[in-house]
């Protein structure tokens, strides 16, 4: 498996950074396509589904079509996969534990003491 061991800075949008690392996962062509591919399908299939809801699939059909075009482009966008990851909360110096997620720059993450959303960016 092509992975990779990335330093990272937290902030709580403020001056105060802590350092932490996150493992992530590369996606190549292939499997960026597959991916996008299949959350298409997902919603497409909901959207199908929506057709036989009474009044609602005006609304339902176009919107999962539509969410289906946004996950699928937001997947294959991401340049791979967190697997996982940790720092620390810059604000209570908690330890937060980074969660498996697609990568998107910055990634973020709540501090499970103080509630902060601690943002993560490359060092
Ligand atoms: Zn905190």
């Amino acid at each position: 498996m092509n992975t990779e061991r990335i330093e990272i800075l937290a902030n709580v949008s403020d001056d105060r950074r802590s350092e932490g690392h996150i493992i992530i996962q590369h996606f190549n062509k292939a499997e960026k396509t597959r991916t996008a591919i299949k959350k298409l399908a997902l919603f497409w299939g909901i959207a199908l589904v929506s057709v036989l809801i009474p009044v609602f699939h005006f609304v339902l059909v176009p919107l999962f079509f539509f969410l289906g075009f946004y996950f699928a482009h937001r997947g294959y966008k991401s340049d791979g996969l967190v697997l996982s990851g940790a720092t620390t909360c810059p604000h209570c110096q908690n330890p937060v534990e980074i969660k498996k997620a697609q990568l998107n720059w910055p990634l973020s993450e709540i501090c499970q003491n103080c509630a902060r959303v601690v943002r993560i960016e490359k060092k």
